[in-house]
């Protein structure tokens, strides 16, 4: 089946390249919209849209996985930071939405900086109805705990 595999980085870990292999990789450090924009050009209802994250080191069937899955909207679980006994269940770095839920809902619906992206995602899918799909599939987050929580799911340099 094809998809679009998306990587957006500002600085990429190379066990992240290593193991999700051919994908799109976009820069975005230029804008805090770069990553929305570039999440809403592949929004185009035809194919389902993995994103994983610069920081995210998926397993040889993760990928595979969440293409292959008929449910509209799926996360695979990772820690909060490594290491950490906390996961991110509804974030972004590794996800994958389905045509039919591209076609549902507009990317335009959840647009903004991409500090807020994944919390505009799971409160506004939550607030249609939308079920969410946990992939236990096993996926390393390569990012160092912070010396104070932040609630972003992206580090920019
Ligand atoms: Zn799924």
């Amino acid at each position: 089946m094809r998809a679009s595999v998306l990587c957006c980085f500002t600085r990429i870990d190379p066990r992240v390249t290593r193991a999700l292999g051919p994908a799109e990789y976009v820069g975005v450090s230029g804008d805090p919209l770069d990553y929305w924009r570039a999440i809403d050009r592949r929004w185009t209802g035809a194919v389902p849209l993995v994103v994983v994250e610069h920081d995210v080191e998926v397993g040889p069937l993760t990928v595979p996985g969440l293409i292959g899955c008929d449910e509209p909207w799926c996360t695979v679980p990772y820690p909060v930071w490594t290491g950490s006994q906390s996961h991110y269940t509804r974030a972004l770095g590794c996800a994958k939405f389905a045509p039919r839920l591209q076609q549902y809902v507009p990317a335009a619906a959840f647009a903004g900086r991409w500090q807020h992206l994944a919390d505009y995602i799971s409160e506004l899918f939550g607030e249609l109805g939308i079920p969410h799909h946990l992939h236990d599939d096993p996926v390393s987050h390569h990012h160092k705990e912070p010396r104070c929580q932040r609630s972003g799911h992206f580090t920019q340099p």
